[in-house]
């Protein structure tokens, strides 16, 4: 199969491009790995269903049961995500020119991508191609966490219809918060263990008055948390850890590890396809998003979350467009970390995007 564009991964900016090319008569192969994840991470597994959540766990009232509660708020925000998927994968199958084709893509040459989805497989080469693969949470590496049973990324969390009762987080960042507060609204024991302090990158005084909050809400928040060890028993696990305090143990039986996402790029082929990465796996690219292979662009995570957004800033008489690249505060660095790199360069006249 030979098409002008080919679209890896049904993310935010792959989706937009696809079907803007598609609307032109274009010919366009959308291939996604997952039936589960037409329309991506935003709404399938990330903001969306997290932010349902949000709103439902603080909409609990005392006399709630809360396994029940947790368990009807499971179910509407599983019927909100299908319902959107449905709408995404539709917006895509509708046009006459997109292909939509659910496998995984792994180039084998510089414009050629093999798919695979059971024991199918499909050759696809392109004009074009676009990497919007997105990103995977990073599981650190500490003995018995990988095999724990209980053992949960964001994504299995958020699919559990059982409320834990004592959840037990992994990383202080924005996923690890977040849920810790929403697990909290519905009731459960909730203990975050995060390596240095919290909202380090926040002012001092928003630090403290935005860790209060969560403190007064009944969560316990462990600063300078190293985690040792994980030991599983029958209905729970013991979460060891060391703080400036000295060891110390806690169990949980859901453990959230929260630590961060990396660039999903494992087993992408990229090398085959002269595709350079960074030491996080992000394919590194030019302020136009192309990569070391000119025919192959990276958008959304997959390139270390970097975006490229053009502003007009005024400077009569000339119009000066400046770039701004920003990391994602969701583009969490090891300890769950938000790295931005901001840098401003010049550019010629243009038009915001
Ligand atoms: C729990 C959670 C909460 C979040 N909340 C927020 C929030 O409130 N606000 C915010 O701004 N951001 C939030 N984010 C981050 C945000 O969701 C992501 O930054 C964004 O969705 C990434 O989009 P993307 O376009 O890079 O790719 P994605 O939307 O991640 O899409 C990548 C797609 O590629 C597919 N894929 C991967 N490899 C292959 C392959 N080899 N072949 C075929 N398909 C492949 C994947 O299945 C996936 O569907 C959250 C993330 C999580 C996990």
């Amino acid at each position: 199969m030979h098409v002008e564009l080919l679209v890896i991964g049904f993310g935010k900016a792959g989706k937009t491009l696809a079907g803007a090319f598609g609307n032109q008569g274009r010919s366009v192969a959308m291939v996604e790995q997952s039936d589960q994840m037409y329309g991506g991470t935003c709404i399938n597994i990330g903001c969306v269903p997290t932010k349902a959540l949000v709103h439902d766990a603080a909409s609990r009232r005392d006399s709630d049961d809360p396994a029940a509660f947790y368990e009807a708020a499971i179910t509407r925000k599983t019927e909100l995500t299908d319902l959107l998927r449905g709408k995404n994968y539709a917006m895509l199958d509708t046009v006459d020119a997109v292909t939509v084709i659910t496998g995984r893509a792994r180039f084998t040459g510089p414009d050629q991508v093999e798919v695979t989805g059971g024991a199918d497989s499909l050759t696809i080469t392109a004009d074009h191609i676009i990497v919007n693969t997105g990103a995977v949470p990073v599981i650190p590496d500490v003995p018995g966490l990988a095999d724990s049973r209980f053992l949960r990324t964001s994504t299995s969390l958020i699919a559990t219809r059982a409320l834990p009762k004592q959840l037990v987080v992994i990383g202080g960042g924005p996923i690890g918060l977040e849920l810790a507060s929403v697990y909290r609204g519905f009731g459960s024991e909730v203990t975050v263990l995060q390596r240095d302090t919290f909202f380090a990158r926040e002012d001092d005084d928003v630090a403290e008055a935005a860790t209060a909050v969560l403190r007064e809400s009944g969560i316990t928040l462990v600063e300078h948390a190293d985690v040792t060890e994980v030991v599983d028993a029958d209905g729970s696990t013991s979460v060891h850890f060391t703080t400036q305090g000295g060891a110390q143990t806690v169990t949980a039986d859901a453990l959230l590890v929260a630590s961060g996402r990396r660039p999903a790029t494992d087993d992408l082929g990229l090398a085959e396809a002269g595709i350079d990465t960074d030491e996080r796996g992000g394919i590194v690219v030019d302020d136009h998003l192309r990569s070391s292979n000119g025919k192959v662009f990276a958008v959304g995570d997959v390139n270390g979350g970097r975006a490229v957004h053009l502003h007009l800033v005024r400077r009569p008489p000339d119009r000066v467009g400046r770039t701004h690249r920003g990391g994602s505060a969701y583009d969490a660095g090891p300890g769950g970390h938000a790295q931005h790199d901001v840098h401003h360069a010049s550019a010629e006249p243009s038009r915001p995007q």
